[in-house]
C-alpha cells in the first residue's frame, strides 16, 4: 500500500508531501482491514433549466450514470454525462460497467494499472470509463484527506475564470439569458445558428465581459470564418472553438495560421493520443473529462499541450457537481475555464466547486471536494 501510494504521488509530481500524507494516512488505511474495491453504479437524469440549443442540435434533458466505488467503508463518487452526441447512452455505459470487476484490485492507489485494465475493456465507451476514473481519484483523495489539488502540488489561487454559456436563441432570450448571467466575468457565446452577428451584437447591448465564442463546427467556409473572426476580434471576444468541422484539417490549419484570435479545438479530439496532431492545426485544446476518460488523462494532455506551446481550456458536459468539481481540480493548470455544466441543471445531487466573484473556487474538501446533498 505505501509503495504505491508513494509511486501515485511521484506521478503527481510531489514526492516530499506524498511521504508526508503517506506517512500520516497509512497506519490509518492498513489498519481498517484489506478491502476489496466495490463498484455500484444508477442512471440519473439531469433537467436543464433552460433548453440548449447549439449549432446542430436542442434538448431538455441530459443522461448521465452516477457511480460509486466503496473501499474499507469510504466511498469516491463519479459520474458519466452522455449528452447524445457523443454516442454513448445510459445504457451503453451500464453495459459497460457491468464488466468491470474491480475485486482484482485491492488498492485504488494503483490507479494506473486499475485504469489501464479499465480502458483495455472496450475501446470506446469515454464517458463510462471517466465514471470510474472520477470516483478512483475522490477516493484517494478522501484515503489520503486532501483535495485533489493539494496531492498534485496546484496553488488553488491559480484557478481561472470560468464562462457562462449563452446558447443560440432569440435576440430577446439571449438578452434576458445575458442580464441574468450578470454575476459571471465572461461569457461563452455558441454561433453558427445564422445568426451569428445579432447574438453578439445583442450581448455587446447588455455587457461589455470578455467573450468566448463556441462555433460547434458550423461554419463551412473557411474565408466566411476568417472574415467571421476579425470581425469578433473587434468586439472583446478571447477565443473561438471549433469554428469548422472536424474533418476540414487543411482548412482548419489556414484558419488558425491566418486569425487574429486563437482557435481552440473540442470536436477534433478526444484522447490524449490524438494532441500532438493538432500542433500547427488548432492554438489550443478543450479538454473535458467525458472525452478524456476521466482526470488520469487530463492531466496528461495539459503536459504534452504545454509542451507543444499550445493552449489549454478545461470544458465539461452538462454534469452534476461531481464530474465539475473532479474537472476544477485540474483548473489551476490551464489558460481557460469553462466550467458551469452544473449550473444549467435544476436538480444537482452534490455540492462541489463554486463560482464566486466569476472564478472557480475550490474548497477544502478531501477528494474532487463534493458532498451528497
Ligand atoms: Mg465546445
Amino acid at each position: 500500500m505505501k509503495t504505491n501510494r508513494r509511486n501515485f504521488m511521484k506521478t503527481a509530481g510531489i514526492a516530499s508531501l506524498s511521504t508526508v500524507i503517506a506517512n500520516k494516512t497509512f497506519a490509518k488505511v492498513s489498519s481498517s482491514g484489506n478491502g476489496k474495491m466495490k463498484l455500484t453504479f444508477k442512471p440519473y437524469n439531469l433537467q436543464l433549466k433552460h433548453t440548449f440549443t447549439v449549432a446542430g442540435f436542442s434538448r431538455d434533458t441530459t443522461p448521465v450514470v452516477l457511480t460509486e466505488i466503496e473501499y474499507n467503508g469510504i466511498i469516491g463518487y463519479g459520474e458519466a454525462s452522455m449528452p447524445p452526441y457523443l454516442g454513448e447512452s445510459q445504457k451503453s455505459v451500464i453495459t459497460f460497467l457491468k464488466k468491470v470487476d474491480l475485486s482484482q484490485f485491492n488498492d485504488p492507489f494503483t490507479l494506473d494499472e486499475i485504469m489501464e485494465y479499465i480502458d483495455s475493456i472496450d475501446t470506446k465507451n469515454r464517458a463510462a470509463k471517466a465514471s470510474v476514473d472520477i470516483a478512483l481519484h475522490d477516493l484517494i483523495g478522501k484515503i489520503a484527506n486532501q483535495p485533489l489539488y493539494k496531492l498534485w502540488g496546484f496553488t488553488p489561487e491559480d484557478t481561472p475564470m470560468t464562462s457562462f454559456t449563452i446558447g443560440i436563441d432569440t435576440a430577446e432570450v439571449v438578452k434576458q439569458k445575458t442580464e441574468e448571467a450578470g454575476r459571471f466575468k465572461v461569457l461563452k457565446v455558441k454561433l453558427g445558428g445564422g445568426n451569428d452577428k445579432e447574438m453578439i451584437n445583442t450581448i455587446r447591448s447588455v455587457t461589455d465581459v470578455p467573450l468566448y465564442v463556441d462555433v460547434n463546427q458550423g461554419w463551412k467556409d473557411k474565408n466566411h470564418a476568417l472574415e467571421m473572426i476579425h470581425w469578433l476580434s473587434e468586439r472583446g471576444i478571447e477565443f473561438i472553438e471549433q469554428p469548422m468541422p472536424k474533418t476540414q484539417i487543411d482548412d482548419m490549419a489556414w484558419l488558425t495560421e491566418n486569425s487574429p484570435l486563437p482557435t481552440i479545438a473540442d470536436e477534433a479530439f478526444q484522447r490524449l493520443s490524438d494532441v500532438a496532431k493538432f500542433k500547427n492545426v488548432y492554438s489550443g485544446i478543450n479538454i473535458k473529462l467525458m472525452k478524456s476518460t476521466g482526470l488520469r488523462e487530463a492531466h496528461k494532455m495539459i503536459t504534452v499541450a504545454r509542451a507543444l506551446d499550445m493552449k489549454v481550456m478545461i470544458g465539461c458536459m452538462t454534469e452534476t457537481s461531481c464530474a465539475v468539481s473532479a474537472a476544477a481540480q485540474l483548473s489551476p493548470l490551464v489558460d481557460w475555464a469553462d466550467l458551469d455544466g452544473n449550473l444549467l441543471i435544476s436538480n444537482d445531487v452534490f455540492r462541489g466547486m463554486e463560482v464566486i466573484n466569476g472564478k472557480v473556487t475550490l474548497n477544502n474538501l478531501p477528494g474532487i471536494g463534493i458532498e451528497k446533498m
